[in-house]
C-alpha cells in the first residue's frame, strides 16, 4: 500500500469482465484487446506494475467451438473453458508483444490459497513474474474448480489477487460508468456515485438491482470484491471499459467512475491470508461483552462468548463471527452503551477456528476451565485466537 495516497499508484490490478472483451457481442474483440494490452503497456513502460485478471475464458471457447448448443452442466462449461482459455491467453501474449511486453499465465482457485503455504506460494509466483517485468494474466482455474474451491466470479477473483500482490489500485473495468443511485437504463434521474466510503446494506440492495447480464459478475460481486481489497489498503475504481484510455485517464488522478478509497490499517500478512481465503458458510454469534472484547480489547474469542453456532465447519475453517445484538462504542468512545454502531450488527470478525462446530456447539457459553471435562480433550482455551483473527 501507498504511504502516502497522494503519490500515483505503484501495483495496478485491471480486470476486464467478458462484456468489455467481448463489447457486448458473442466474440473477443481484437480492438479492444490491443487497447487494453497498449494502455497496460503504457503503464508499465511508465514504471508502474500491472497484473491483469482476464475473464472471456467460457465466451472464447463458445467462439471457437461455433456456438453448439449445449445443456448448462458444470463439465460443459469446464470444456468450455478448457478450450477458450488457451485462445484468451494466446490473444493476450499476441498482443502484449506489439508493445514488447511478455505475459505470464496464472490460473487460480480458491484451493490454491486455502493453505498459509499455497497463499505464499502464489505470492511468490505474482513478485517473481513482477520483478521480472511480466505481465501476469490471471483468471480462474474454470476447467478444475470444483463448488468448494469456486470462486465464481473475477470480481472477487482479482480482490484476491490483489491482496496476493499487496496492489495499490484495482480497477474493475465495466460495461458502465460506475454505480449509480438507480439502474440507469430505466432511471432518467440515476447520478453516478463518484466516491463510496462506506458499503453498507442499502448500498448492497442498490447494487443488487444491476445486472449486466453478460459476465458472471454485476455490481454486488464488484461491491463484494472493494470491500476485500480496500481492508488490505487497496484503492478500488469501478469505471468503463469503453471509455477511451481509460485506464491511464484513472492512474493520472482523473476523476472516472466509482471510486472506493482503501481503508488506513492494511493487516500484516497473515491477515491477509485469512481475507483472501474461502469463508465457511456456517458462523459463530457472540454475545455483544464478546463483541466489544475482540472489537475494542484486543481480545481472543473464548468459548464462554459464543452465544450460538450456526451451520456446519471444521478445525481450521475460517468462519465469521457475528453478533446479534447491537453493542456501545469502545470506552471513551463518547459512543452510549447499546446505542449500536452500525457495522456492528453483522460479521464483526473473521478468523480461524480451533474448534469444529458440533464441538463447538458442547462447549458454548462455558468456561475455557471445562473444556477438556466437556470433549475429553482440548485444542487450548480459546475458540479463535487473536492472531488468527481479522476484525472487520
Ligand atoms: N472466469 C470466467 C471466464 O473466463 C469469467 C468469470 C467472470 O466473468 O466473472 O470465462
Amino acid at each position: 500500500m501507498r504511504d502516502d495516497p497522494t503519490t500515483p499508484p505503484k501495483r495496478i490490478v485491471v480486470k476486464v469482465g467478458t462484456s468489455v472483451l467481448t463489447e457486448g457481442t458473442r466474440r473477443l474483440s481484437p480492438p479492444r484487446m490491443v487497447d487494453l494490452a497498449r494502455q497496460c503497456a503504457n503503464l508499465q513502460h511508465a514504471g508502474h506494475e500491472v497484473i491483469l485478471c482476464t475473464s472471456g475464458a467460457i465466451a472464447a471457447g463458445r467462439e471457437r467451438l461455433g456456438y453448439p448448443e449445449l445443456a448448462p452442466t458444470v463439465a460443459k462449461k469446464q470444456m468450455l473453458a478448457a478450450v477458450g482459455q488457451s485462445r484468451l491467453m494466446l490473444m493476450w501474449e499476441r498482443f502484449f508483444e506489439i508493445y514488447g511486453l511478455n505475459v505470464g499465465q496464472l490460473l487460480l482457485t480458491h484451493g490454491d490459497v486455502a493453505s498459509r503455504g499455497r497463499f505464499l506460494n502464489a505470492q511468490d509466483a505474482l513478485d517473481t513474474l513482477i520483478e521480472h517485468k511480466i505481465i501476469p494474466i490471471i483468471n480462474e482455474n474454470d476447467a478444475v474448480a470444483t463448488d468448494e474451491i469456486k470462486i465464481g466470479d473475477n470480481d472477487n477473483l482479482s480482490a484476491l489477487v490483489a491482496v496476493l500482490a499487496d496492489a495499490d489500485l484495482l480497477v474493475l473495468l465495466t460495461d458502465q460508468p460506475g454505480l449509480f443511485t438507480a439502474d440507469p437504463r430505466r432511471d432518467p434521474d440515476a447520478q453516478l456515485i463518484t466516491e463510496v466510503r462506506v458499503i453498507d446494506g442499502a448500498l448492497r440492495a442498490l447494487a443488487g438491482g444491476s445486472q449486466s447480464g453478460l459476465g458472471v459478475g454485476g455490481m454486488v460481486t464488484k461491491l463484494e470484491a472493494a470491500t476485500t481489497a480496500r481492508r488490505v489498503g487497496t484503492e478500488v475504481l469501478i469505471a468503463d471499459g469503453a471509455e477511451p484510455n481509460v485506464l491511464l485517464r484513472i492512474v493520472d488522478g482523473e476523476p472516472l467512475g466509482t471510486r472506493f478509497p482503501a481503508l488506513d490499517t492494511p493487516p500484516e500478512n497473515r491477515k491477509r491470508w485469512i481475507l483472501a481465503g474461502a469463508v465457511s458458510s456456517g458462523h459463530i454469534v457472540v454475545d455483544p461483552g464478546a463483541a466489544k472484547a475482540l472489537r475494542f480489547q484486543g481480545r481472543s474469542l473464548l468459548p464462554a462468548g459464543v452465544v450460538a453456532v450456526e451451520g456446519v465447519f471444521e478445525r481450521g475453517d475460517t468462519v465469521p463471527v457475528l453478533v446479534k445484538e447491537p453493542i456501545g462504542g469502545p470506552p471513551g468512545s463518547g459512543l452510549p452503551s447499546g446505542s449500536g454502531l452500525p457495522s456492528l450488527n453483522g460479521e464483526i470478525a473473521r478468523g480461524v477456528t480451533r474448534y469444529p462446530s458440533d464441538e463447538l456447539q458442547r462447549i458454548r457459553g462455558c468456561h475455557s476451565d471445562k473444556i477438556a471435562e466437556i470433549l475429553g480433550y482440548t485444542y487450548g482455551n480459546v475458540v479463535v485466537h487473536r492472531n488468527d483473527m481479522v476484525v472487520l
